[in-house]
């Protein structure tokens, strides 16, 4: 027996599967039917104004919010299956926050360590090596011994994405992970972001960086309202927007 219900093979090229998604905080309906999906190895950018539901959508595809109706499926596990080990899900993902959230009182290196041992149970010379090869992904190997405190804040969001890395993520959640960093810091935090669209890692950013949606995105998803306005590629959708709300949207942020 097992709870990991994997799908027909016409699902496998799908990372992520949402249909007909809705979520309500009490009277008022957040996400009013949402249908998308995240091919493997795609990236996927969704834009759109404040309060019009990204963060709940992506918050709903690893269950940290409880989807009042519709389907979602990650890696061919359906997560709205009362019956999932959502735990063991979880773990196939990599989330990246706004606020980096590391533990102030360990090291880049032991914050990279501790959930590979207490969750994966690797020893600890394997989590350090692996700890080590993701700081240098990300260009911090000599930040190793350094506390969150030491770092700035665009290498604390570097850890924070070694941390989620260290996992072995099948993908990579990101919820506007540049919007707290000094302007001068966002640009390292997106060339990280670039090489991992690079080496194939699925991802599914919220950002308002329209340069790295246009540059690095596969598609660009525009909510508004607790709905998908348009979708397509970063020229479509950003380029020659089809629908009024886009436009007004973009002449905002661009
Ligand atoms: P975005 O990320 O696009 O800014 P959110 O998904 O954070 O939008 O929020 C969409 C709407 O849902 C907002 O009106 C917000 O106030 C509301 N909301 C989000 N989370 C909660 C919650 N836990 N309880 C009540 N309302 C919430
Ligand atoms: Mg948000």
């Amino acid at each position: 027996m097992t709870t990991d219900r994997t799908t027909a093979a016409s699902e496998d090229t799908k990372a992520i599967d949402v249909q007909g998604l809705r979520k309500s905080f009490g009277e008022l309906e957040v996400l009013r039917g949402i249908d998308f999906s995240v091919a493997r190895g795609e990236v996927v950018c969704v834009i759109g104004p404040s309060g019009s539901g990204k963060s709940t959508l992506l918050r709903c595809v690893n269950l940290l919010e409880e989807p009042s109706a519709g389907r979602v499926t990650v890696a061919g596990t359906e997560v709205t299956d009362p019956d999932v080990d959502i735990d063991l899900v979880r773990r196939r993902i990599g989330m990246v926050f706004q606020s980096f959230n590391l533990f102030p009182h360990l090291t880049a290196l032991e914050n990279l360590t501790i959930a590979q041992r207490r969750v994966l149970h690797r020893d600890r010379p394997e989590a350090e090596r692996i700890a080590r090869a993701n700081l240098e992904r990300v260009g911090l190997s000599d930040k190793a011994s350094a506390y969150p405190a030491q770092l700035s804040g665009g290498q604390q969001q570097r850890v924070a994405i070694a941390r989620a890395l260290s996992m072995d993520p099948e993908l990579m959640l990101f919820d506007e992970p540049t919007s707290a960093l000094d302007p001068e810091l966002v640009g390292d935090v997106l060339a990280v972001m670039r090489g991992l669209a690079q080496d194939g890692m699925t991802m599914l950013v919220v950002t308002h960086e329209m340069s790295f949606a246009r540059e690095v995105a596969d598609r660009v998803v525009f909510m508004d309202g607790g709905v998908i306005v348009e979708e397509g590629t970063p020229e479509r959708v950003v380029g020659a927007p089809q629908h009024e709300r886009t436009r007004t949207f973009l002449a905002r942020v661009l």
